[in-house]
């Protein structure tokens, strides 16, 4: 009886260890290619509204549009201050070249234009949201800052020198003649 019964479990077990052995190494080969493919989907851009066709237009609007579709992740990230917010409820300039809104609103034309140029100068975004904000700011047409105009500015990427504040200039109280939108 004990002399029958010993060769059994030793063949058992080599007949484990064989079949298990190939079980352990196989799942450690795939495993390297994993992060290499995750690699490859990691940087996408977030995903922008189009941008219309700049063919179908004019002058500086066909130019504004053109500069929009060349750098919309830009103007994605600055705000357009012909009074849009309120008008037509845009959160940022690409939403003016989205539409047909961008085609007789010279200050969303003029605003692309400085982006597309400065980004082509290799500005960083925060430099060219700080030129477009010193120089555009003042056509802001609405007394108060609307929901977006307060959102951009907490996410804009520079800091103002200074006090918190309004910036110093009084540019609030001067004509609303070059607006286009706010008039509506
Ligand atoms: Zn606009």
């Amino acid at each position: 009886m004990n002399i029958d019964l010993r060769p059994l479990p030793l063949a058992l077990a080599a007949v484990v260890l064989l079949t298990a052995s190939p079980a352990f190494t196989a799942p450690s080969q795939p495993a390297p290619a994993k992060p290499a493919a995750a690699n490859t989907s990691a940087p996408a851009e977030e995903k922008l509204p189009p941008v219309l066709a700049p063919e179908q237009f004019f002058g500086a609007a066909a130019m504004g549009y053109a500069a929009a579709k060349a750098v919309p992740h830009i103007c994605h990230k600055l705000f357009c201050y012909c009074g849009c917010d309120i008008t037509d409820n845009h959160t940022n300039l690409l939403d003016c070249f989205t539409n047909f809104h961008g085609a007789d609103c010279h200050i969303c034309q003029e605003e692309s234009m400085v982006a597309l140029k400065m980004a082509r100068d290799e500005q960083p975004i925060a430099a060219i949201q700080k030129f477009i904000d010193e120089n555009y700011s003042n056509k802001y047409p609405f007394k108060e800052d609307s929901p977006a105009y307060k959102k951009y500015k907490s996410v804009r990427q520079y800091t103002t020198s200074g006090a918190t504040g309004a910036p110093a200039g009084a540019a609030q109280g001067g004509s609303g003649g070059e607006t286009c939108c706010a008039g509506k």
